[in-house]
């Protein structure tokens, strides 16, 4: 049996929080990192796919066709419902990516509506009349409108989709939601006899994103952030259990890779010290200086790995980040320390490593980079948007790894994310 739902998210974290949402509505989900090869479509055993492009801020068309290149080998996959995931701020420019993707994914699936919705309550990211909210404040009013890629500073969606697409955007406002998933459809019927092609929907609670997952299940594609996900499940009759987060047993040791500095890491890195266990700090000087720290690190790991979680971490509050920046320059000190951590983890799997965190999104995208692996099983939750996953290694191995974005998880996350591990999967 093919795969019920396809998706295709703009970047890597983003798609695991999505595959995170399916999972908790009760799929069993795959996600592979970029589109693999023709060929093994057919064998993946999932409910649900999401590939994870790096398509959010590369030119238009070059998003267009990894998106396409990724709805290719989801039909193959004989995927019933194609889900465009784009991030819960809506980040974009005129030129893109969420509208041109969106139109040639319609163009290529041959249908004429699809909706689009950022919005995930639960994230404190809500849409009414078309304006989204990021916590208590417009979009325009938040952060994102100095964001340096993709700064956002109109918050009403349909204007914001209107200049990325040909197509004629409409509105589901929440009178319309709220009432239910019959109100809804034939919503979608009228825009449709308008000759609206895309409908930004409003959603202010999960319940509204619940009658919306309901109304839109014959969609050949829907566009949303990851919200949306807590709703389509049901659409194929499944419900949360235990069994849709099962990953195969784990073993062998433990260790944990930190390259993020933000709040909530440099918390995180703290507790752990505080707790006297074994860390070894990176610093980037150093390895400027020609030192071999990554062997330095894989040395003291090795003596420490039997007995318990190690961590390995270049983590600093932002004061000494900046020093180091002045020093070597922002992204030689990032490219030198992503390498080098990088490297670390591959060392530490060769010495044993099977349950492994890591954390910061850039630091993530090179250890799975360096480690080969191509796609994850999403396991059970730790905090928030962030699960366990399971790999294959290239040598066939299993190996249990959680990537951790910045700012996300408690601050005993190091602690906790094993502990969930041992009792999930013993
Ligand atoms: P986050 O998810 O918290 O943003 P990332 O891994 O995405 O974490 O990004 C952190 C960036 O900072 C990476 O490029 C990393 O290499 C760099 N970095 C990590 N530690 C240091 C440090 N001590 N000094 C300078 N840059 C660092």
């Amino acid at each position: 049996m093919g795969i019920r739902l396809g998706c295709i998210a703009d970047d890597f974290t983003g798609a695991t929080d999505l595959a995170n949402n399916l999972v908790r509505a009760g799929m069993r989900v795959v996600q592979l990192i970029d589109v693999p090869p023709a060929g093994a479509e057919q064998t993946v055993d999932a409910d649900a796919v999401v590939i994870a492009l790096k398509s959010r801020t590369v030119p238009a068309g070059d998003a267009v066709e990894a998106s396409l290149r990724a709805l290719t080998w989801l039909r193959s996959a004989d995927a019933e419902q194609i889900y465009f995931k784009y991030c819960s701020t809506f980040d974009s420019t005129p030129a893109g990516n969420i509208g041109p993707v969106t139109e040639a994914l319609m163009d290529a699936l041959g249908t004429d509506f699809t909706i689009a919705t950022p919005a995930f309550p639960d994230n404190g990211r809500t849409v009414f009349k078309g304006h989204l909210f990021v916590g208590d404040v417009l979009l325009s009013e938040s952060g994102m409108r100095h964001h340096p890629l993709t700064p956002m500073t109109d918050s009403n969606l349909v204007t914001v989709l209107r200049a990325q697409t040909e197509r004629a955007v409409g509105l589901i406002d929440h009178t319309v939601v709220a009432e239910g998933a019959e109100a809804i459809q034939s919503r979608i019927a009228a825009l449709r006899a308008q000759g609206r092609g895309i409908a930004v929907v409003d959603a202010v609670s999960n319940d509204d994103l619940l009658r919306l997952a309901a109304a839109v299940r014959e969609l050949p594609l829907v566009t949303a952030g990851s919200g949306l996900a807590i709703g389509l499940p049901a659409n194929w009759g499944f419900t949360p259990s235990r069994a849709a987060a099962q990953l195969p047993p784990a073993g062998g040791h433990r260790a944990i890779v930190s390259g993020s500095v933000s709040v909530a890491t440099n918390q995180q890195v703290l507790q752990f010290l505080r707790g006297g266990r074994p860390a070894f700090s990176v610093d980037p000087l150093r390895i400027a200086a020609g030192e071999d720290v990554v062997d330095q690190a894989l040395v003291f790991a090795e003596s420490h790995l039997a007995d318990g979680p190690v961590l390995v971490y270049s983590t600093e509050a932002p004061e000494a980040v900046r020093t180091v920046q002045g020093r070597l320059g922002a992204a030689e000190a990032g490219a030198l320390v992503e390498r080098a951590l990088a490297r670390i983890a591959q060392g530490l799997v060769e010495r044993g490593v099977r349950r492994l965190v890591v954390a910061g999104g850039e630091t993530s995208g090179a250890v799975v980079q360096v480690l080969g692996i191509r796609g994850l099983r999403i396991g059970p939750q730790i905090d928030p948007g962030v699960p366990w996953c399971a790999a294959a290694l290239p040598d066939g191995d299993t190996l249990h790894i959680t990537l951790k974005s910045g700012n996300f998880g408690g601050p005993d996350f190091f602690t906790d994310a094993f502990a969930l591990l041992d009792r999930e999967t013993s």
